[in-house]
């Protein structure tokens, strides 16, 4: 097995398990970012753990990978219309905040969540608002090509002009405007026509306005993840990642505004992989439902950020994960378990290959076959439940060899992302100190510490106490001394 399994993916695009073959020496892989208008709940993590297993599994095989996440800081749409208000400025004016300020601050909780689940962090973080430039000559392009109408609503994009229109959503069109919610809008010739640039109505006065050949105005919101995907791995690209929310929408149109603007016939990226629900209840969980669960929540109560990790691995990404507090109890106590068991087997080799593991095997029989199966399981669409289980029988086997074990536990590690090197069976059952933080979490932490700073000395009372409140939650105490803010866990 020395080359390992062939990678398998499952492609949205056709509905199929996939060999994922690379076309050049780097993948280019774009993911979804998160929208900065209010804070993240446990179920939009969860594409990021997806996409980091998807990159651990990169890393595995030595294929070099560049990773952008986009941070929506514009243009993301009250009730999904196409004309309705940001939902950042509805946010800024809820809590009397600058959209500036909105954004930067939420922008920040999602860094801290990301550092504090172990997720290797990605090559680049566009935000949108720097690429409305662009936008606006992709969709000018657009318009030169005749791909377009004008509305006073704004700049549309003519779906009727892309016979493969809805290829990636196989549903018809009714279907998925019906999944989306999208809601009518005047003179619009289809429904499925998008806007790529909203103009303000006679009257209207955004917060977030930028002058176009339309009008003033913002753009569409499936313009910026073309526009930054090309500009930040080229025009066409390998994997493009979301929750399984973006299949019907968002990535239709994302596609069809795209291979409208290459017209090269080409596909525009040729693998699209889509995690499933966080479910809470019977329903997905969701941002606007409020007061859904968020990692924050979960330490407070004294739980780990890995606890939750391994609970989403513990589920393959393409299931419907429900969400309970049971079973992230149970998640920690699996945890502590492992955790357990590899304590007396540190230290751990430092192992992130699929080579490195294999060298590190010593002629151990038992280890070379749970190697195998790990390989097997990761190649095999992500399945991250049997990399679990392949990892428990290695703690598990009378016959396997210490040094067999430590191999084992530290590849199966080294997809998973559980931290079981340094993980302390302590950690996981009391709250965590400083020196159990990553550097990236330290960093997070610092960069709240230092915007409530700025907020204090700008006398911005409310954003200064609702940083302060982050903080709390994280556990994180800040005492300010003549020479400036210090903070310890409590
Ligand atoms: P948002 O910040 O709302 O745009 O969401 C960020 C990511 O979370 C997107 O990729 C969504 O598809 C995904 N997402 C939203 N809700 C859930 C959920 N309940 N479970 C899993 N993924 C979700
Ligand atoms: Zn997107």
């Amino acid at each position: 097995m020395a080359g390992g399994h062939q990678l398998r993916l499952f492609n949205s695009l056709g509905r199929r398990m996939e060999d994922f073959t690379v076309s050049g020496e780097v993948t280019g892989m774009y993911s979804c970012g998160p929208t900065v208008y209010a804070f993240p709940h446990l179920g939009n993590m969860r594409p990021y753990v997806f996409a980091d297993t998807l990159r651990r599994a990169f890393r595995w095989r030595q294929l070099p990978v560049r990773h952008v996440v986009n941070i929506t800081d514009v243009g993301h749409v009250v009730a999904d219309t196409d004309t309705g208000q940001d939902k950042l400025e509805v946010a800024a004016a809820r809590e009397r905040r600058s959209v500036q300020d909105i954004a930067d601050f939420y922008t920040d909780v999602f860094f801290v969540d990301i550092a504090a689940l172990n997720i290797l962090p990605a090559d680049e973080y566009p935000r949108a608002s720097a690429y409305v430039p662009q936008m606006i000559e992709f969709a000018a392009e657009l318009e030169a090509r005749g791909c377009t109408y004008r509305l006073p609503s704004g700049l549309y994009f003519d779906t009727a002009k892309d016979p493969g229109y809805g290829a990636l959503a196989q549903m018809d069109a009714e279907g998925q405007l019906e999944a989306a919610r999208v809601e009518q809008v005047e003179g619009r010739r289809r429904k499925t026509d998008f806007a790529l640039w909203r103009a303000e109505e006679p009257g209207q006065r955004r917060v977030m306005r930028w002058d176009s050949p339309w009008g003033w105005g913002a753009p569409g919101w499936h313009l910026e993840c073309s526009v930054m995907s090309m500009a930040l791995l080229g025009q066409h690209f390998d994997i493009h990642t979301g929750g399984v929310d973006h299949r019907e929408l968002h990535h239709v149109n994302e596609i069809a505004q795209s291979e409208a603007y290459l017209g090269d016939g080409q596909p525009w990226v040729r693998y699209w992989l889509h995690n499933e629900f966080l479910q809470l209840g019977a329903e997905k969980m969701a941002k606007s439902a409020g007061g859904a669960p968020r990692l924050a929540g979960l330490t407070e109560a004294g739980y780990h950020p890995m606890a939750y990790r391994l609970f989403l691995l513990g589920g393959h990404y393409r299931s419907q994960l429900d969400f309970t507090p049971a079973a992230v109890d149970a998640a920690q106590a699996t945890l502590r378990r492992l955790v357990t068991r590899v304590q007396p087997l540190r230290p751990l080799p430092p192992i992130q290959t699929l080579a490195a593991a294999q060298a590190g095997l010593a002629g151990d029989p038992v280890a070379a076959r749970l190697l195998d199966t790990i390989d097997a399981a990761i190649a095999a669409d992500l399945s991250t439940p049997r990399v679990l289980a392949a990892l428990q029988d290695a703690l598990r086997d009378p016959e396997i060899t210490p040094d067999g074990q430590r191999t084992v536990v530290a590849a199966a590690d080294a997809l998973l992302g559980l931290g079981l090197a340094t993980l302390s069976p302590d950690d996981l059952e009391h709250r965590r100190a400083v020196s159990d933080l990553s550097a990236e979490e330290r960093h997070a932490i610092e960069q709240l510490v230092a915007d409530r700073t700025q907020a204090r000395k700008e006398r911005d009372w409310p954003r200064a106490d609702q940083i302060r409140a982050v903080l709390d939650e994280l556990g994180v105490r800040v005492t300010d001394t003549p020479n400036g803010p210090t903070w310890q866990l409590r």
